[in-house]
């Protein structure tokens, strides 16, 4: 158990690695088996899995294929563990990150229901102090933080809550007992990838299902299905052209975006494409032509497709087009995917509530009011109202750098890193899938896989050449951000002006787009030649460190 004497002296590590999910458990394989190096991840939870240990709410389940939402630097692991379905369900994707765990023997080294407070870096040391809430401390050379990219839950200011007699749950920190629905009259808050699951499965249970609407969403049916013997035999014996192929493209799932245009096509063999591959399902959808994510005409044609689609399955009219009045261009905000959502409309005991056109104007203690004076009954309240992404789980921890300098203030206007790897002020500060990273617009185990790598190499070469400090440059940080903006502006991404990648869903965020757009495998070639070059950008502190 922690020691909650705050005047023992820290206890001395290479690394303090922050968070043990996907992201944390491979950097401390990295550092410590890898590089020797004494290595400590500070876990919040009380098991690992990060993302997957707190979202266990109806329906959670991973919307990149399984046979690529994993790690994909061990043969060994690629071939003794077996996913069972087209997209692993939570407790599965924790069962797998358990056996890595397991596997490579990390949990000795993972400290769990240790929440950190803060850390700040001495100067004079070129040492991190990181402090756990239970007081505890700790010193590194290394600061690495693993905290995941949606992991600060979006609870919205909705006045009345603190009266609510019923009961209420945000998706992104889900009771483990599990909810029991029946008889019970749900309320559900938020139509983005979590709702959109969550929805059928509650409705499935629950007395009645109220969905409240404020943004219409596209999705596309995801087919989940149990995997056939021969698929599972296929992907293992071709997982290293599988691994070329996320390895090579923009958001690294294991297909690749078509080189045709739209407009290369006939109206009608776009339609029969747009057909077979809504018969598909998956992710998969936006990459049937080149265009669809950068050319508001070639976007146009993808979300007709999918508003018809939606507008086929409700039945009912006025329900179909408040669902299929989308204010957005296709995936410029994180394109869910489903098992059965539209449909969920057509049950007797489900209702959308279009709270654009009569807003919520208060919670009462017995349900919700709305601004034209309807209340609806509650005794379960559910918030999928998202996180507070990319910065919220940085800002929520009190980080100091060089000169006392804070993270909330180096931030004050909007994150800005160089690679989304590393923050100007703050040396040896490692922030895996940062902002500035092309982490959440991607499967993210390959993001994680590149990020920790280059860490360890980065550490690696600074161990050899005797260097104590790597701090980003202001003129590096500079241009990344253009970069970033830049390879944004390519796109239709910023078109969708309430997205969580701008900070727009949280009241007060400074509007700034978070994660790099220009695709990973670009990504990737950045970072490698940043290295080549002597980790170019880079202020490297040449000062030796007292053991
Ligand atoms: P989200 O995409 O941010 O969606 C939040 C929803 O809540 C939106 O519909 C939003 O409406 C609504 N909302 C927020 N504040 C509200 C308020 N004050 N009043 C009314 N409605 C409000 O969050 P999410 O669905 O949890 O998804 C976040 C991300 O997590 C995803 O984009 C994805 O990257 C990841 N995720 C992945 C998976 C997977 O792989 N299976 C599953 C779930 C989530 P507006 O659109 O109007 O803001």
């Amino acid at each position: 158990m922690p020691d909650a004497n705050t005047t023992s002296p820290p206890a001395q590590f290479d690394a303090i690695v922050i968070g043990a999910g996907f992201a944390g458990l491979y950097q401390l394989h990295c550092l410590r088996d890898r590089l020797g190096l004494k290595v400590r991840v500070l876990e919040a939870a009380d098991g690992i899995g990060g993302t997957w240990y707190w979202n266990r709410y109806p329906g959670a389940r991973c919307d990149s294929e399984s046979h690529s939402y994993c790690y994909s630097f061990s043969d060994e692991l690629i071939r003794d563990w077996e996913w069972s379905e087209r997209y692993p369900e939570h407790p599965e994707i924790r069962r797998y990150l358990n056996f890595v765990a397991d596997r490579f023997d990390l949990k000795r080294d993972i400290q769990l229901g240790t929440r950190v407070a803060g850390a700040s870096f001495d100067e004079g040391a070129s040492r991190w102090t990181v402090r756990t809430e239970a007081g505890e401390t700790f010193s590194a050379q290394f600061l690495i933080t693993a905290v995941g990219c949606l992991s600060s839950a979006n609870v919205p200011k909705i006045p009345g809550l603190e009266d609510f007699e019923g009961d209420w749950y945000h998706t992104g920190e889900w009771p483990h007992e599990g909810v029991d629905f029946a008889g019970r009259r749900v309320g559900q808050i938020g139509t983005g990838s979590t709702g959109i699951q969550a929805a059928p499965v509650i409705a499935a249970q629950a007395a009645h299902l109220t969905v409240f609407q404020r943004t219409a969403n596209y999705s596309v049916p995801a087919h989940n299905a149990p995997l056939t013997p021969e698929f599972k035999a296929k992907v293992k014996a071709g997982f290293a052209d599988i691994k070329r192929t996320m390895h090579s493209t923009t958001n690294g799932h294991p297909f690749v975006i078509e080189e045709q245009s739209v407009f290369d096509v006939t109206p009608e063999e776009r339609e029969a494409i747009y057909e077979r591959a809504w018969a598909k399902g998956g992710l998969q959808f936006r990459a049937n032509f080149r265009d669809i994510t950068t050319d508001m005409a070639a976007n146009a044609t993808a979300a007709e497709f999918i508003k018809a689609k939606i507008r086929a399955i409700v039945k009912d009219p006025a329900t179909a087009a408040k669902l299929s009045e989308i204010d957005h261009p296709y995936a410029a905000k994180r394109p869910p995917i489903d098992s059965f959502y539209f449909e969920t409309f057509n049950r007797e005991n489900v209702t959308l509530e279009d709270i654009r056109a009569d807003p919520i104007d208060r919670i009462t203690p017995t349900g919700i009011r709305l601004q034209s004076g309807k209340e609806i009954p509650l005794d379960i309240l559910v918030f999928a109202t998202g996180f507070d992404a990319m910065t919220g789980p940085f800002l929520r921890m009190d980080i100091s750098g060089r000169d006392g300098l804070t993270l909330a203030e180096a931030w004050e206007a909007g994150p800005r890193s160089y690679l989304g790897l590393n923050v100007k002020g703050f040396p040896n500060l490692f922030t895996i899938t940062g902002p500035g990273s092309p982490s959440v617009l991607c499967n993210m185990p390959v993001p994680i896989e590149q990020h920790a790598e280059w860490i360890a190499g980065c550490i690696a070469h600074m161990r050899q050449h005797g260097i104590a400090t790597i701090e980003a440059t202001e003129e590096a940080t500079e241009s990344w951000s253009a970069e970033v903006n830049a390879a944004a502006e390519a796109t239709l991404l910023p078109q969708a002006s309430s997205s969580w990648y701008l900070g727009a869903n949280v009241p007060g965020k400074p509007r700034v787009f978070m994660p790099y757009a220009g695709g990973m495998a670009k990504y990737r070639g950045i970072c490698d030649e940043v290295a080549a070059e002597g980790y170019r950008g880079f202020e490297l502190g040449r000062a030796t460190v007292a053991a």
